[in-house]
């Protein structure tokens, strides 16, 4: 984890982008609480294939305009090069300065895959289109990627995007810190030093936390899931259990030296918020992990 220390912390939240006038609102309050924390970022997600190409332009401008510097997620599976470059036109004349770069998942019988196949070539691309008006994040996978035919593939793969010019990447959420620890470990052998910075997904849905999880690859660990079972339909005592694993699990990886945190909101406040101030992330400055 050594490497790790040496970058500047930097925390943020990520929003999908609603799809109805009341999810637009919705946001706003959750936007306006969580801007209220001064985060380094906020990013917003975009479906693979374009699916929400338009509602993640107007939620990324929409965010930026109001004073928190917005990255856009930007995934290459099913779309063209002209396409691509169109957006990252647009992004530059509006001042973005970031961005995260993904393949993505088509749902499936949707399209083919495009003229970009994976995410190091959307890198590149962006670099060769856009030189260095980007700061590119890319995706992490400290369990592995669920498509990766061995953990040292994925590995390999992994550096052919920091190769090709990322800057720093956001993990998969995962529950267990030391897949993380290791994961790090492993590119410091590789000689790959660029912030790793873990993405956290609270817990509040357990089923839509267990569907989610197994389509993605993230492990539930055993004792988590019994307690959670335990829990059954008393949401209050899930939120709680999870607020409090969640929040230990952050110390951990700080204390360690990770380079800041990454809240996948699920465009909800305060889940993401509890542990931001369990942390004691408001004096982000003066706590010493
Ligand atoms: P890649 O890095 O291209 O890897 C995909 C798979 O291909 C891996 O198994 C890898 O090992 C393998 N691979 C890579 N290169 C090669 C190669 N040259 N030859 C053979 N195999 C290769 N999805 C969305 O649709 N929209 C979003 O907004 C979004 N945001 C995300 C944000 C974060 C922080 C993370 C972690 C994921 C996000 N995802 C999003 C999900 C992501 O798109 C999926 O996990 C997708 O399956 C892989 O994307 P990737 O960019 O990691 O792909």
């Amino acid at each position: 984890m050594e490497t790790q220390k040496q970058f500047k912390r930097r925390f943020s939240f990520e929003f999908f982008p609603p799809k109805t006038d009341q999810g637009k609102e919705k946001l706003q309050g959750v936007r306006d609480k969580l801007a209220a924390v001064n985060p380094d970022f906020f990013s917003v997600t975009f479906g693979a294939g374009g699916s929400t190409r338009d509602r993640t332009i107007d939620t990324v401008l929409s965010l930026h305009e109001q004073g928190i510097s917005t990255a856009p997620h930007l995934s290459c599976v099913g779309g063209t090069r002209e396409s691509i470059a169109e957006l990252l036109d647009l992004y530059k004349e509006n001042g973005i300065n970031r961005i995260v770069a993904l393949r993505g998942d088509l749902p499936s019988g949707m399209g083919s895959a495009g003229e970009l196949r994976y995410a190091n070539e959307l890198v590149s691309f962006i670099r060769e289109h856009s030189g260095d008006t980007f700061n590119i994040e890319v995706a992490a996978y400290p369990e592995f990627h669920p498509q990766a035919r061995t953990a040292e593939e994925d590995l390999k793969n992994f550096a052919r995007k920091i190769e090709a010019g990322a800057n720093s990447a956001i993990t998969q959420y995962f529950f267990n810190a030391d897949s993380y620890f290791y994961f790090i470990d492993r590119l410091e052998t590789m000689g790959i030093t660029i912030p790793v910075v873990p993405g956290i997904m609270p817990i509040v849905n357990y089923s839509s936390l267990v569907r989610f999880s197994d389509m993605c690859g993230a492990e539930i660990p055993r004792w988590i899931r019994k307690q959670l079972d335990a829990y059954g339909d008393d949401s209050e005592s899930i939120r709680k259990f999870g607020e409090e694993m969640i929040t230990r699990m952050c110390e951990k990886l700080l204390e360690a030296g990770a380079p800041g945190l990454h809240f996948y909101t699920l465009n909800q406040a305060n889940a993401s918020l509890n542990i931001w101030n369990n942390l004691g992330l408001a004096n982000r400055d003066k706590i010493a992990f």
